[in-house]
Formats: structure tokens, C-alpha cells, sequence
């Protein structure tokens, strides 16, 4: 028999529907491998009942002859930045330690809608502010991917570290992310996994712990473009609780995926050619642009002028953003309170927000408070928004050229925990590639294309227009195809 763990959630789908297997035996296959590999700390709070539970009634609902519903039979693994009713959450901080939510958020309740079941909830950086996975307060994710003949522990990317690690691990078969400014794309592409972060407002924020509300999106992360395009279907859809959430049916992207991109134009963006680049993740790029010549595309070089802004602009708006959602955390309403000896309200605050925060959300909170400081709101976060506005203009501009951009997603393969840690600008420096179609609000999607010299995953990011995740999908198709991408991580664990 087949070891269940190396399906995907297509064919897992297909499976429980078809009779080749029971839904519970799945649950359990994944829920033994999740329970295996701790080692790799992905995972804050296991949950196999809850993935048995939803097996269960996916068995029931095909004995009774009912039509499965589109995810029935698929565990999956959810970002702890997902509130779930009943089960702990805390966006990897202290400050939310013992935090249960009494309620679901939206994107989890359309995904236990769809029938899938949830395997746990995972490891990330703290309230998703870091780029490697080492920013939470219960311990790094540690990548299953190492180098050869070195043991020395990889970054599984960041924020969704832990939704990384799960997938490529085959921990689970797909897995929630968000992304602000890359957090589902760059771990996927250090872990050779596929993962699509939507349109800004496809995806209700309701429920989903906000780091950057005008940024943050929720996506998925699976082996491959159908999965991708599977969970995102049952992630996806309006929602009257978030104001930003757009008002528009989910598209069928899944029976309107196809490689073929005859008459397609894909733009190669000039300012991401950045200095100090590796020549791998050039070859990369140059063979992702003979792939999708390959496919049919035509292929335009377009200008984004104001990309090297972008950088900047998003390290000024998202911890602006930032420190004013996390506010919240004050000690009086949910989590952490530290209340010294004789201390007053004050006191309170200061000692919760003191012993709560890692250092990372600290530093977020003082340049997001110094930006919108009174002297300085004009110069740095006025600044800002315009140039959010130069980008945005950028894209609609080039968009008028080309269906798709095509770049590389990270300026690196995965590096080694530890070796970016003391320097923030090194770190930041990795979303170079990200950020700006977070900014525009974007659909934009990473797919592994390839390995570099030390055997790890590199990726391929394609940028969309507004609302035409297919059109990414379908790019993504195409280089999936043609890169043949089957290297998987070697147990260590
Ligand atoms: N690495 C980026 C940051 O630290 C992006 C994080 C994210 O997308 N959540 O802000």
C-alpha cells in the first residue's frame, strides 16, 4: 500500500472520493508524521482529534452515498496566526500564552466548511514579523532541508515557517499562510513548495491576528499549483466582517487551470536585476523566461521604476500598521498580565507589553510609534504611502504590456539559522523581491524551479493584475511543468 503522507490534496481528495482509501486512514498516516517529527518544532499545538473528526465524517457522508464536499478527506495545517475556536493561539508570542479563542476565523471556518480537518496549528515568526522563523518565542522552525555533508540547521523562511517545514517535511499535504510582504512566498521557495498569496480582500482578515491590516492576506502553501489552486478555492470568498474583503464570487480556478500560454505576454522587470546577486538566481530567472517561451508566452522587458523604494516604504507602513493593531495587547483583555507588587494601570501595560513582546515586535512597535509621531507622521509616513502609490502606478503601468511578471522570489537560497539574526537590515533585505507586490495588493505566487549548488530549493515568483490569480496559476503551471521539481528533504528527524 501506498504511503498515504506522499499524496497531495488533489490526489487525497480524489482518493477518499473514489474509494481507494478511507479519509481516516489519511488522518492518521499524517497525524503519525506530524507526531514524528517534532524535532522540527513546526508545529505549536497538535490537534489529531480534530483531523480524525473531519476524516470521520468525510467516511460517513461517502458510506451515505452524499456528495463529498471539495476538500473532504484533506488534514491540513494552520498558521497560528489563525484564531480556532477552542484551540490555543497565540501568533507565536508570549504575550497571547494561554490565549483560546471562543470564536473561528473565517478563513479556518470556510476550509472546516469545505471538510477539511486540522492536524494543528503552526510555528511562525511572532505576530508573523520576521523573514526565517526565528522571531517566535516557542523556538525556531527548523528547516528539514540541509545542506550536503553539513548538519548545520537551515531558515524554513518566514513568517509561515512552520507552514512550510509541514509541507515539505510531508508533515501535511497543504497548510495556511499569510503573507504581508512575502511571508507565503519566500518560505516556499526556501523549501521547494508552491504557495499563492491572493488579491488583497479575497481572503477575509476576520479572525486572522493582524499584523499589517492594508497588507495582510491569507493564502495557501501545498506541493503543487492544483493544490494551490484547490485550498485556495475553499479559503477565498466575501465576507461581511472584514471592510476590506471584495465582494466577488470565487472563481473556479482549479477546472480553469492550463499551462498553455499561447498569446500571453510575460514582463521581466529590469530593477530586479539587484546588485550582488547571485548568478544562480539569475540562471534561475533565465531559464524561468526560456520555460515560459517554451509554453507559448511572449516575452517583454518592462520597467518598474520605483521598485527600489519598496524596500523602505514597507519597513515604514507595516510596523506603523503594527503598532497600533498590537495595542490591543495591554494585559487587560486576553493573554499575558504582568502585574508587579503595588503597580497601577500603567504599570500594567508596561510590565505586560515588557515581558510579552520578543524583540523583533519591539522594534516594529518603536519605528511604527516613531513614524506616526507627531514631527515625523509627514516626512516618513506620508512619504511612504506616496511612494505606495508610485508602486502601484508602476505595476498598472507595466500591466499594460504584459498579462504576468516574472521574477526570481528570493535574492538567495535558504541561509542558516543565526546567520541573519544580528543584523535586521540583512534581514529585511530578504523581502526585496516580495514587498512590492504587497504593496500594489497583488496576487503573486512562488514556484519551486530549481536547486542551487548546495542541493536547496530556489523559486520562481509570478506577479498577476488584480484579481487574475488564474493567470498566475497558469504561469505557475507552466514552469511546474517544465521544471520538473521532485526534490524532496532526506529524514533527518
Ligand atoms: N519578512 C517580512 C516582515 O518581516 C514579511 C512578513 C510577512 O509577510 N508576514 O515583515
Amino acid at each position: 500500500m501506498t504511503d498515504l503522507t506522499t499524496l497531495g490534496i488533489a490526489a487525497i481528495r480524489d482518493g477518499v472520493r473514489d474509494g481507494q482509501f478511507k479519509a481516516r486512514e489519511v488522518a492518521e498516516a499524517f497525524n503519525a508524521k506530524v507526531a514524528g517529527a517534532r524535532a522540527l518544532n513546526a508545529f505549536l499545538v497538535e490537534t489529531p482529534e480534530h483531523a480524525l473528526a473531519a476524516a470521520d465524517a468525510a467516511d460517513a457522508a461517502r458510506a451515505a452515498g452524499e456528495t463529498l464536499k471539495p476538500l473532504a478527506g484533506v488534514p491540513i495545517g494552520m498558521k497560528d496566526l489563525f484564531a480556532t475556536k477552542g484551540v490555543a493561539t497565540t501568533a507565536a508570542s508570549k504575550i497571547l500564552e494561554g490565549f483560546v479563542p471562543p470564536y473561528e476565523s473565517t478563513v479556518s471556518q470556510n476550509l472546516w466548511n469545505a471538510g477539511a480537518g486540522m492536524l494543528g496549528k503552526l510555528n511562525l515568526d511572532q505576530f508573523a514579523m520576521g523573514s526565517s522563523n526565528e522571531t517566535s518565542a516557542f523556538g525556531n522552525v527548523v528547516s528539514p532541508w540541509r545542506r550536503p555533508n553539513d548538519t548545520a540547521p537551515l531558515a524554513p523562511g518566514g513568517s509561515s515557517g512552520g507552514s512550510s517545514t509541514a509541507v515539505s517535511a510531508g508533515l501535511a499535504p497543504g497548510a495556511t499562510g499569510t503573507d504581508t510582504g512575502g511571508s507565503i512566498r519566500q518560505p516556499a521557495a526556501f523549501t521547494g513548495i508552491s504557495g499563492i498569496k491572493p488579491t488583497y480582500g479575497r481572503c477575509s482578515r476576520w479572525g486572522t491576528i493582524a499584523f499589517a491590516s492594508s497588507l495582510d492576506q491569507a493564502g495557501p502553501m501545498a506541493r503543487d499549483v492544483r493544490d494551490c489552486a484547490i485550498m485556495l478555492e475553499a479559503m477565498a470568498g466575501f465576507d461581511a466582517k472584514d471592510a476590506t474583503s471584495l465582494k466577488l464570487d470565487v472563481p473556479n480556478w482549479e477546472a480553469a487551470l492550463s499551462a498553455d500560454l499561447k498569446g500571453r505576454r510575460v514582463g521581466v522587470p529590469k530593477e530586479y536585476r539587484v546588485d550582488g546577486m547571485p548568478a544562480e538566481i539569475e540562471a534561475l530567472w533565465q531559464q524561468g523566461i526560456a520555460w515560459m517561451r517554451d509554453a507559448g508566452a511572449e516575452i517583454v522587458e518592462v520597467s518598474l521604476p520605483h521598485t527600489k523604494y519598496a524596500l523602505p516604504a514597507y519597513y515604514i507602513i507595516a510596523p506603523a500598521e503594527a503598532s497600533s493593531n498590537l495595542a490591543r495587547y495591554d494585559g487587560v483583555r486576553y493573554g499575558l498580565r504582568e502585574l508587579p507588587e503595588g503597580a497601577g494601570l500603567q504599570d500594567m501595560y508596561a510590565a505586560t507589553r515588557a515581558a510579552g513582546f520578543g524583540d523583533e515586535v519591539k522594534r516594529r512597535i518603536l519605528i511604527g510609534t516613531y513614524v506616526l509621531s507627531a514631527g515625523f507622521y509627514d516626512a516618513y509616513y506620508t512619504q511612504a504611502q506616496k511612494v505606495r502609490t508610485l508602486i502601484a502606478r508602476d505595476f498598472e503601468r507595466a500591466f499594460g504590456e504584459c498579462d504576468v511578471l516574472l521574477t526570481p522570489t528570493a535574492p538567495s537560497a535558504a541561509f542558516a539559522l543565526g546567520e541573519k539574526q544580528a543584523d535586521p537590515l540583512a534581514m529585511y533585505l530578504n523581502d526585496v523581491f516580495t514587498v512590492p507586490a504587497s504593496l500594489a495588493g497583488l496576487p503573486a505566487m512562488s514556484v519551486p524551479g530549481g536547486l542551487d549548488k548546495d542541493g536547496l530549493p530556489l523559486g520562481l515568483q509570478i506577479i498577476g493584475k488584480p484579481l487574475d490569480e488564474q493567470g498566475v496559476l497558469n504561469a505557475g503551471l507552466a514552469i511546474e511543468q517544465r521544471a520538473g521539481f521532485t526534490a524532496r528533504p532526506q529524514a533527518w528527524w
